[in-house]
């Protein structure tokens, strides 16, 4: 995906609303979390998602750096590298 820059106004509630174009390229529905984090004045959101991020496993999982990822495909990419 390139980067799409569109501007939005913040209401008086901080919030802001996720234009539909990123929300149907992202595949973002209603309810949906998205963590939310900043970093040297950048504004991250990321379509949170539960499982580990390459087996899809919700148990055995440690977060780290914004991800999820379980034991077992930790012990493998130690493995391989
Ligand atoms: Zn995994």
């Amino acid at each position: 995906m390139s980067e799409t820059y569109i501007t939005r106004p913040l209401d008086e509630n901080g919030r802001v609303v996720i234009p539909m174009e990123i929300r149907r390229t992202l595949k973002i529905q209603p309810n949906d979390l998205l963590e939310i984090s900043a970093k040297n004045g950048v504004i991250t959101m990321v379509k949170h998602t539960p499982g580990c991020l390459f087996c899809g496993e919700t148990e055995d999982t440690v977060y780290f750096q914004g991800k999820t990822v379980c034991h077992k495909c930790l012990t493998a990419l130690r493995e391989a590298f």
